[in-house]
């Protein structure tokens, strides 16, 4: 049996401090490359986007393989202070081992944040909350790379249980080996879930993360500000076409203030637990629904790629006892989920039509020669 979501102790946005209000805006390039990328960054955020109070950047670079832009270390904590004292935002970073920690807060940054990478293990987030003990600091947590809704819990709880009291869930996208269309697959109902387990618990969404480019960076980040998600973290870069990390997914501080500026912020319901019911049922429907018509999706290419190899072993499409076979399973899987054999005989028979359409469609283009017969020597 699992344990009930833990109670936090938490201290809502609006008391987190001189500077921060909802929705809380972050932005700034994923990596510190060099001083001046900083600055410039920093600069062209402050004058086209002002409504952004925080200045991220990463010092250290969490990278999947070695050999790429691992982060400027150190000497990045200056650059960031410096861009941050010259714009008058406040400071944020990526920390993922007690060592980063001791030395972003010696280096006054204002608020950290544990990346997608950390977030899943236990032992590195135990460590972090043990280095935060009795620190008061503003403390961001992503959630972990892979959709465990107990893995995220399991963090903001650590370090609850270490007096983070300023704590927020930044919502980044889940890797995905499925159909997406996504860098990150958004599965909303992983943070909806989370904000109805730990009620004002800040929720912020990374889009650029999640989009992996920037012409989807509006959609999501629209979709988090009608889900009632508190702000917004998004990366934006100076030059991102040759930035060291992410560059597909940066935008330009001129395009940041264009697209924040598109954005329509919702009225900000102060507890989310507190939404009108029917909202959140529907935010619901509409996420199973996307699940739904992604699965179809899935169900319906593997029965093209079915389709394919039965015309290469010229077998029939329509294949009777294994269409009775399935349609008992489904007859049998819906009697104990309370489906009726009525529906699911519709629904079923539509999912067959649109599979032997599909196979009719690949088996139709496969015979279309795609290239000239070569000709005949003479
Ligand atoms: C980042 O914010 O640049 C980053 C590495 O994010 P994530 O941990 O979400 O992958
Ligand atoms: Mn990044």
């Amino acid at each position: 049996m699992s344990r009930p979501w833990p109670q936090l102790d938490l201290l809502p946005l609006e008391r987190w401090g001189p500077g921060i209000e909802r929705p809380l805006l972050i932005a700034g390039p994923c990596s510190a490359e060099s001083e001046e990328q900083l600055m410039a960054a920093a600069l062209g955020i402050r004058s086209h986007a002002p409504t952004v109070r925080v200045l991220r950047a990463g010092i250290w670079k969490p990278r999947t393989r070695p050999g790429a832009f691992e982060g400027a270390g150190e000497p990045g904590l200056r650059w960031l202070r410096d861009a941050g004292n010259a714009t008058g935002l406040l400071t944020a970073t990526e920390v993922a081992t007690p060592q980063h920690v001791e030395a972003a807060l010696k280096a006054g940054v204002d608020l950290l944040w544990i990346g997608a990478r950390t977030t899943p293990n236990p032992f590195s987030v135990q460590a972090l909350a043990d280095a935060l003990a009795g620190v008061d600091v503003p403390v961001l947590v992503k959630n972990p790379v892979n959709p465990d809704l107990h893995l995220w819990v399991g963090a903001l709880e650590r370090l609850n249980h270490a007096g983070i009291r300023r704590l927020a869930a930044v919502h980044r996208g889940f890797s995905w080996s499925g159909r997406t269309t996504f860098r990150n697959a958004p599965m909303w109902e992983f943070p909806i879930r989370l904000m109805a387990a730990c009620p004002g618990l800040p929720m912020l969404c990374d889009p650029s993360h999640i989009a992996g480019r920037t012409d989807r960076l509006a959609e999501v980040a629209q979709q988090a500000l009608d889900l009632n998600f508190s702000g917004l973290m998004v990366e934006a870069h100076p030059d991102p076409g040759n930035a060291l990390s992410d560059g597909e997914q940066q935008v330009t501080p001129t395009a940041l203030g264009a697209l924040l500026q598109s954005l329509a912020h919702r009225a900000a319901r102060p507890d989310p637990v507190l939404r009108d019911l029917l909202d959140e049922l529907r935010d619901q429907i509409d996420q199973l629904d996307a699940d739904i018509a992604q699965k179809l999706a899935e169900r319906l290419d593997i029965a093209e790629r079915i389709g394919l190899y039965k015309q290469e072993h010229n077998v029939a499409i329509l294949q009777p006892e294994r269409w009775e076979r399935i349609m008992a399973a489904q007859h049998e899987i819906g009697r104990r989920s309370g489906l009726s054999p009525a529906f699911i005989e519709a629904f079923m028979n539509a999912v067959h039509q649109e599979s032997i359409r599909r196979q009719t469609e690949a088996w139709e283009r496969a015979q279309v020669p795609t290239q000239a017969p070569p000709a005949q020597a003479e």
